[in-house]
C-alpha cells in the first residue's frame, strides 16, 4: 500500500511534515509512506521462520521519522512485544506510542488502534462495546505517558476519528461465482489468465468487475451489468460512459474528458458529471439527467443531498476515476457481503465498504484543531483530516470548499 500501490503524484501526510522538518511517527497502520527510510526489523516469530528458513529477508521501506510495525519495522529499541495477531495489536500500537510520548519524540503521531475493525468483522457492530472500551484503555495509555489528559491537551491537539464503519452482514453474494456461470472468470493463480473473460475484485461490500478483452473483444458491458443487478444483494451498479456508450478501460488511467457517470438501483438510472447545474453538501457542482431516486437524491434550492448514500456524487466519481477502477462498482444492499477471492465472508458479524450511509458515517472529533463548530461544514469528509493537520502545522490556507477540485477533475 505505499510503493507499487500509492499514487507516487500525491505526497502523504507524512511527506508533507517530513518536508518541514516534523518530526512524525505512526504506531502499525497500512499506509505509512514518508521521507525516512527503514530496514526491516524481524523480530519474534517472524525472525525465527526467516531464521529456520535461511531466507534474506531485506526489503526496506520509506516510512515516518518513527515507524513501528509489529515484526516487520521498528524505528528504535522499544519494550513492546511486537505482534500482528488480532486482538493484541491496540495493546503493542498503545506500547510504542507511550514510549514515544514519554521521551517526546514526535511533533505529529498516526496513532492506529486495529483492533476494534478486526472484532467488529467477527462479532458484529452490535458487540464492539468491548472493543471500542480496549482501544479507550489503550488511548489512556498515550495520554498516562504524556503527562495525563491537561498535561496532553496542552501539548497535543487531537483528532479521533475511524476510517470507516461497519454493518452487520447476514447473506453472501458470491459476485465471482454467479458471474462464472455465465463468464470466465480469472481465478487466483490462474494458469491461463488470457483465456478469462472477467476479472472480479471483491472488496468486502463492494466489488469492482472489470471486462477483460479476449481475443481483442471484452464481454458484452450491457450483459454483464444486467446479470449484476439480477443479483439478490447488488445495490448501486455504477460505470463511466462516453458520448452515451458504456466505457471501458484498455489500459490503467483516467476516463477520457466528457465522461460521464451512470448510477443504476432498482430499474432506474442517475447519469451525472461535474458541472454547475447543482451543488451538494460539500460544495462541489454536478450536472445530473434522469432518475435521481437511483441515489435516493433530494433536490432543493439548487443543493442535492443523499440520506441513504453520503456524498453519493463525490464518492462515485472518485472511485470510477481512479485509474484502476473496474469497469464496473458495485455497491452491496445492507446485510450482504461479498465473498472474497479466498472463498469466506464474514457473515454473522460485520462488515463495511459500500456507499450506504451505515457503512460510511463515522465519528471525527477535533480538538485543539480544525473547525470552530461542526456546522463549518455540511457534510465532513475524512478528506478534511490532512488539511486541517497541515493548517495545525502552519502549513496549509484555511479550508475551502472542494467545488474547484472537483471542476478540476472534471
Ligand atoms: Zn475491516
Amino acid at each position: 500500500m505505499n510503493l507499487a500501490h500509492l499514487n507516487p503524484e500525491l505526497e502523504t501526510i507524512f511527506e508533507k511534515l517530513d518536508d518541514a522538518g516534523l518530526r512524525t511517527a505512526c504506531t502499525p497502520f497500512l499506509i505509512y509512506r514518508g521521507r525516512h527510510r527503514h530496514e526491516v526489523s524481524l523480530e519474534g516469530l517472524m525472525r525465527r521462520a526467516v531464521d529456520v528458513s535461511g531466507l534474506k529477508l531485506r526489503h526496506a521501506t520509506w516510512g515516518p521519522k518513527e515507524l513501528f510495525y509489529g515484526d516487520l519495522y521498528a524505528s528504535r529499541r522499544v519494550p513492546c512485544r511486537p505482534t500482528s495477531r488480532p486482538g493484541t495489536v491496540d495493546e503493542y500500537s498503545a506500547c510504542c506510542a507511550a514510549e514515544l510520548a514519554g521521551q517526546r519524540l514526535f511533533d505529529f503521531l498516526l496513532f492506529s488502534l486495529p483492533d476494534n475493525d478486526r472484532y467488529s468483522h467477527r462479532h458484529g457492530p452490535d458487540k464492539t462495546v468491548d472493543s471500542i472500551s480496549t482501544a479507550d484503555q489503550a488511548f489512556a495509555k498515550l495520554v498516562e505517558a504524556a503527562g495525563g489528559l491537561d498535561g496532553f491537551l496542552t501539548d497535543y491537539a487531537l483528532i479521533l476519528m475511524s476510517d470507516h464503519a461497519q454493518t452487520p452482514v447476514h447473506r453472501e453474494l458470491p459476485l465471482a461465482a454467479q458471474l462464472g456461470q455465465h463468464w470466465s472468470v480469472l481465478q487466483p493463480s490462474e494458469d491461463r489468465p488470457e483465456g478469462a473473460q472477467l476479472a472480479v475484485s471483491p472488496t468486502a461490500r463492494a466489488a469492482n468487475v472489470y471486462l477483460l478483452p479476449l481475443d481483442g473483444s471484452p464481454p458484452e458491458h450491457g450483459a454483464v451489468r444486467e446479470a449484476i443487478e439480477a443479483m439478490d444483494g447488488a445495490d448501486v451498479v455504477a460505470y463511466m460512459a462516453v458520448d452515451g456508450a458504456p466505457w471501458v478501460r484498455e489500459a490503467p488511467g483516467p476516463p477520457p474528458p466528457g465522461a460521464e457517470l451512470v448510477a443504476r438501483r432498482a430499474g432506474v438510472e442517475l447519469r451525472f458529471r461535474p458541472g454547475d447545474a447543482v451543488r451538494d453538501r460539500r460544495g462541489s457542482g454536478w450536472e445530473l439527467s434522469g432518475d435521481a431516486s437511483a441515489l435516493d437524491l433530494e433536490l432543493a434550492e439548487g443543493q442535492v443531498r443523499s440520506e441513504s448514500y453520503p456524498d453519493a456524487l463525490g464518492r462515485l466519481w472518485s472511485a470510477l476515476c481512479a485509474p484502476n477502477a473496474g469497469d464496473l462498482i458495485v455497491s452491496v444492499t445492507p446485510g450482504y457481503e461479498c465473498v472474497d477471492w479466498g472463498g469466506t465472508s464474514h457473515v454473522g458479524g460485520g462488515s463495511h465498504g459500500s456507499l450506504h450511509r451505515g457503512d460510511s458515517l463515522c465519528p471525527l472529533l477535533f480538538c485543539g484543531c480544525g473547525p470552530r463548530s461542526a456546522a463549518e461544514r455540511e457534510q465532513w469528509s475524512l478528506r478534511d483530516v490532512a488539511p486541517v493537520v497541515l493548517e495545525h502545522f502552519g502549513l496549509a490556507q484555511a479550508r475551502g470548499p472542494e467545488v474547484e477540485g472537483a471542476r478540476a477533475r472534471a
